[in-house]
């Protein structure tokens, strides 16, 4: 399927989770096989040379853990607050209206262990940019982020090329 097939099947929300917001769904795209299928394969592709494969919770732990089946890597869950019952390591984050706080368990990586970003969509890039710093913390090299969708106006790929992440997106 082609990229643009590919965003045919991203459905638009108007007004959600809030008003004026228009959201990106992607429950549309990966309920059709195909473009699941191939919104994998990209993936896949763009961070060849990973060595294991981080998702955000929760839709990066769609795209993230096929991924990481796909290439026969481990996946590494990024995890909201209070969620993960081994010891954690954490990092608070700002929001346009207050903070947030992702967790991931810290044995979860080897020292120097090439780990690659997955999620569905970089907005401003903050989410990405706390799991990277998190990634770090624990000893991983993060230098590779792929989302399916890049909303390229709200500057998220210049915030993670700041910390030396590059940036690659199916569809903007
Ligand atoms: P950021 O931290 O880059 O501003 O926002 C990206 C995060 O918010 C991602 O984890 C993504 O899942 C979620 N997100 C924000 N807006 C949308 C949207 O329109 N559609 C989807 N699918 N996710 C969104």
């Amino acid at each position: 399927m082609t990229p643009a097939e590919l965003k045919a099947l991203v459905r638009t929300i108007p007004d959600f989770p809030k008003a004026g917001i228009q959201f990106r769904d992607i429950t549309t795209l990966i309920g059709h096989g195909p473009g699941f299928a191939a919104t994998i394969e990209w993936l896949a592709r763009e961070i060849s040379g990973a060595e294991a494969i981080a998702g955000m919770e929760a839709r990066g732990f769609i795209f993230g853990a096929a991924v990481a089946a796909r290439l026969e890597l481990p996946f590494i869950p990024i995890r909201k607050p209070g969620k993960l019952p081994c010891r954690v390591i954490g990092v608070d984050y700002e929001l346009e209206y207050g903070v947030d706080r992702l967790e991931m368990d810290p044995q979860s990586i080897a020292q120097g262990q090439a780990v690659a970003i997955v999620d569905d969509l970089l907005a401003t890039g903050g989410t990405a940019a706390a799991a990277t710093e998190l990634l770090r913390n624990a000893g991983g090299l993060v230098t590779r982020a792929a989302f399916v969708i890049d909303l390229p106006e709200l500057g998220g790929r210049e915030k993670l090329a700041e910390r030396s992440v590059d940036v690659s997106a199916l569809m903007n």
